[in-house]
């Protein structure tokens, strides 16, 4: 019996194996190829791949090469062999994505968490519901609902993957100690995986841009609060408790803004969103941020980052200003992290960053003043080129990452 098991997942680990190195190759691979590649018998190759043929996780394609002798086919992972479900969300968004086994987004859905109630009122009962809801017509929308692998989600706060537990979220305080995992897999009969929101969001950059195999990245969103999470040999660096990248909780100035740690000074309470807007609703009050205010409608409460970004784009000259002490703050909470880890890229995700280069290029200013040349010279700073459902597809990935056992592999 034990034995067997053991050959069982002996045999899993192959199969994940050759999924990988077909996902992850950018050429064409017969089962030869898979043999020198895997390091696997002939044996092992021909029965694997029959089995995988048969499951209709990959198929074989007719090769065009008219060499001597016997046509080697080519093995290809069936795009629609499998699906990824991903949600995740945060006090104001929840989104969901079904992506298929070659990582394809086929369907994605926004929506205001808890149709837009005050995250201070929302019970976690909403949003558990919502959580239903929404990964309900996800898995409607997938082409064959029975061949859906898994569910990823994306938890706001602190979570425990193994244990599939969210500890809470300070922005939505009725969110406490659920096991979320646990409920979603019963309520759909799917396997389940949970990891931190942000965190989840660098596994869309390590699985869909670089094939698996990523550089030694950090990854910054700025929202309702600021996450850095940092992708070091090609493994999230998570910490014993996944709290580590808490860069919104450093202090970074000894102003007087209160964070929601309650202490004083934080990146958070600096140039978070909801810091920003206050700032630019303090400045109301004194008849500064005119333009700002015009784009709000002349509404203190409309007030959204969009109508900031558009005015530092029309280069309103306050608006630009307090863009390049956003820059000023930023650069400098970056370059403790660069001259520490010395990644080779850093990615910003958030809507800030819709101001694009002119907002990069001060923030890269601010970080080469204060960071070693041999550290700057190889550093590229980029916005993320996914949208706002980055969470979601990255919720997908870690599916993928964790059903084919891929975290555990070098190819
Ligand atoms: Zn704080």
């Amino acid at each position: 019996m034990r034995k067997e098991s053991i050959l069982t997942n002996r045999k899993i680990y192959k199969r994940n194996r050759l999924m990988e190195i077909l996902r992850c190759s950018n050429q064409n691979l017969s089962r030869f190829d898979l043999k020198k590649m895997s390091g696997y018998s002939m044996s092992s190759i021909l029965e694997l791949s029959r089995e995988m043929i048969e499951e209709g996780l990959i198929y074989e394609e007719e090769c065009e090469d008219s060499r001597v002798g016997r046509k080697p086919a080519w093995l290809k992972i069936n795009p629609d062999g499998g699906y990824y479900v991903g949600l995740e969300f945060n006090a104001q968004y929840m989104n969901t994505v079904v992506m298929n086994l070659v990582g394809t987004i086929l369907y994605k859905e926004t929506r205001e968490t808890a149709d837009g109630v005050s995250s201070h009122r929302v019970k976690p009962e909403q949003i558990l519901e919502q959580i239903q809801d929404m990964l309900e017509i996800a898995q409607q929308n997938a082409p064959d609902r029975g061949r859906i692998i898994g569910i990823g989600m994306g938890i706001p706060g602190y979570v425990d993957s193994e244990k599939g537990y969210s500890y809470g979220y300070s922005r939505i305080p009725g969110w406490k100690d659920i096991m979320i995992r646990d409920l979603v897999q019963e309520s759909t009969g799917i396997p389940c995986y949970i990891q931190n929101n942000v965190s989840v969001m660098t596994l869309a950059y390590k699985w869909l841009n670089y094939n698996g195999n990523s550089n030694d990245f950090v990854f910054l969103s700025i929202r309702t609060g600021i996450r850095m999470v940092t992708l070091s040999n090609n493994r999230l660096v998570t910490g014993k408790g996944g709290f580590a990248g808490e860069i919104g909780h450093v202090r970074i100035s000894n102003g007087g803004r209160i964070c929601s740690c309650g202490r004083y000074g934080c990146l958070n309470s600096e140039i978070s969103d909801p810091s920003l807007l206050n700032i630019i609703k303090e400045g109301f009050q004194v008849h500064h941020y005119q333009r700002i205010y015009e784009l709000a409608g002349e509404n203190e409460d409309n007030v959204k980052i969009e109508h900031y970004v558009q005015a530092v784009l029309e280069g309103d000259e306050e608006s630009v200003k307090l863009m390049k002490v956003v820059a000023g703050t930023l650069g400098r909470a970056l370059a403790l992290v660069v001259n520490i880890l010395a990644p080779s890229e850093v990615v910003l995700s958030g809507k800030q960053f819709e101001i694009g280069e002119v907002f990069l290029d001060e923030i890269r200013n601010a970080v080469k003043e204060e960071v070693i040349a041999q550290n700057f010279r190889n550093l590229r700073i980029k916005k993320s080129e996914f949208g706002g459902e980055i969470g979601a597809i990255g919720a997908a990935c870690m599916v993928m990452e964790e059903y084919f056992s891929y975290q555990d592999m070098e190819v």
